[in-house]
C-alpha cells in the first residue's frame, strides 16, 4: 500500500494542470502527490485522434499554465504536436505521472482514507482529482438492425481519417463538431455520403466570444450542480458556421436527415419507406465521462450524474472532477485544475504544505 495525500488520476489536460498547481503549493511529485494514467505515452486523449486531425484544425487550444505551446506547426497531427508538448510539460515540471497504470476502483479506506486501487497497486490518499476526460466511454446509441448490418460500424474513437473509406457508401451519424468534421473530410474519397443527426443541427452565425463562452458554461454547470449528466459543448454551443461549413452546405455534404428507424444488412431506413444503402456506419455520437472506477464510492445522483459543486463532488469534499461537464475544454481543463487545489489543500485532514509555494520553475 502507498500513502500519499493527493492521488490524481489522468495526465491529460485537466490533470496535468491540477499536478502544477499541487506543486506550486510545495508538494512533491511522487511522493506528496501522484499522477497515475493507463495511456501509453503522454498527451491525454489527444495522442489517440486521428492524424488528419491537424494543429490547424483544432480550435481554441489553451496551453498548459506556465508554459506556452509555441510555434507549432498547423500542418502537423494534432497527435504528435500536443504529445510531444505534454511530454516537455512533464518533464519540465518533474510531474513524474506514472504510466501505464490504469486506476479500476476507489473505494473508502480505513481512516477517511480514499483507496484507489489500480493495475499497479493501492494506493491511499486524503483527497483525489478525477482527470479521466471521457475518450475511453464513447457512446453509440442502440439501434433496431445494429447486428444484421453487413458492412463495417466504427465510432468516432477509431476514426482512421479520410482516405479508409475510399470508394465507399458512409452513413455518418451525429450533429456534433466530430460529425461535420468527419464529412467533410471523407466526402472527396467516398461514393456518397449521408448525414443523420437526432436533431436538426444548429449553426450559430458570428465570432464566439467570451459572454457566449461563459453562458455556454454556465448552462453545463447548471446541469452538474443539479447531478445530471453533463451534455457536450456544441449541444449548447452550436455549430460555428466557418468557411468550411458553409461549404459543406452548399455542396450539399451537409444535407441532413433526420435518423433512421432501423439498420438493415444493407443499409438504414425510415420509418416512410426511404432507405439508403451503405458500406459504413460511422457513429459520432459522442463520448461519456469516464468515471466507471468511482462507482464504489456512491457518487451518482438519481438523475444519473454526479452533483458538482465547483470541482467538488458534493456528495464527498475529498473528490474533484476537473475535465468534466462545464470544465470539458482546454480552458476550463486548466482552471478546473487551479480551482480543484485551492479547494482540497483546504481541506481539515490536509497537511499545510506553504513552505516551498510558489511559482514552480520549468527545468
Ligand atoms: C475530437 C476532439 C477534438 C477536440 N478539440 C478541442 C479543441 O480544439 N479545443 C478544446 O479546448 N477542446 C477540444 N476538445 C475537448 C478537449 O480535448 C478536452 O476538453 C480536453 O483536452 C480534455 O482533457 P482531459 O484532461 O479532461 O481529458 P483527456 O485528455 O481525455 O485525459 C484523460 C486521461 O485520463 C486517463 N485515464 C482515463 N481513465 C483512466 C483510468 N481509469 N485509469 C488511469 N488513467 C485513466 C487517460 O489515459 C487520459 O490520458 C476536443 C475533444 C475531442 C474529442
Amino acid at each position: 500500500m502507498n500513502n500519499t495525500e493527493v492521488v490524481v488520476i489522468g495526465a491529460g489536460q485537466a490533470g496535468l494542470s491540477a499536478a502544477y498547481h499541487l506543486r506550486r503549493t510545495g508538494r512533491a511529485p511522487g511522493r506528496d502527490f501522484v499522477v497515475l494514467d493507463h495511456s501509453p505515452g503522454p498527451g491525454g486523449a489527444w495522442q489517440f485522434r486521428w492524424p488528419s486531425l491537424t494543429y490547424g484544425k483544432v480550435h481554441g487550444m489553451h496551453a498548459l499554465p506556465g508554459m506556452q505551446l509555441a510555434d507549432a506547426d498547423p500542418a502537423r497531427p494534432s497527435s504528435e504536436v500536443i504529445s510531444a508538448y505534454f511530454d516537455r510539460y512533464e518533464l519540465a515540471f518533474g510531474l513524474r505521472v506514472r504510466r501505464p497504470v490504469d486506476v479500476r476502483a476507489v473505494r473508502e479506506g480505513p481512516g477517511s482514507r480514499l483507496l484507489v486501487e489500480t493495475s499497479q497497486g493501492v494506493w491511499a490518499a486524503r483527497a483525489l482529482i478525477n482527470a479521466t476526460g471521457t475518450w475511453d466511454r464513447p457512446f453509440r446509441p442502440r439501434y433496431p438492425g445494429q447486428e444484421v448490418f453487413r458492412g463495417q460500424q466504427l465510432h468516432t474513437a477509431r476514426y482512421p481519417g479520410p482516405e479508409a473509406f475510399t470508394g465507399q457508401r458512409v452513413v455518418v451519424v451525429g450533429g456534433g463538431a466530430s460529425g461535420t468534421q468527419h464529412l467533410l473530410e471523407l466526402a472527396p474519397y467516398a461514393a456518397a455520403t449521408t448525414w443523420v443527426t437526432r436533431r436538426p443541427p444548429v449553426f450559430r452565425e458570428g465570432a464566439f466570444d467570451e459572454i457566449a463562452g461563459r453562458a455556454a458554461v454556465a448552462l453545463v454547470e447548471e446541469r452538474v450542480r443539479q447531478g445530471l449528466p453533463p451534455r457536450s459543448v456544441v449541444s449548447v454551443t452550436g455549430l460555428p458556421l466557418d468557411e468550411a461549413i458553409r461549404r459543406g452546405i452548399a455542396d450539399g455534404v451537409l444535407d441532413r436527415r433526420p435518423m433512421f428507424d432501423r439498420i438493415t444488412p444493407d443499409g438504414v431506413v425510415w420509418r416512410d419507406g426511404r432507405r439508403v444503402e451503405a458500406d459504413v456506419i460511422l457513429w459520432a455520437t459522442g463520448f461519456r465521462p469516464a468515471i466507471g472506477h468511482l462507482a464504489p464510492l456512491r457518487l451518482r445522483e438519481p438523475g444519473g450524474g454526479i452533483r458538482v459543486e465547483g470541482t467538488r463532488a458534493v456528495a464527498d469534499p475529498r473528490v474533484h472532477l476537473v475535465g468534466y461537464g462545464p470544465s470539458a475544454s482546454t480552458i476550463g481543463a486548466n482552471r478546473a485544475g487551479r480551482a480543484a487545489v485551492r479547494d482540497i489543500v483546504r481541506l481539515p485532514t490536509m497537511p499545510p504544505q506553504s513552505d516551498a509555494a510558489g511559482e514552480p520553475d520549468a527545468a
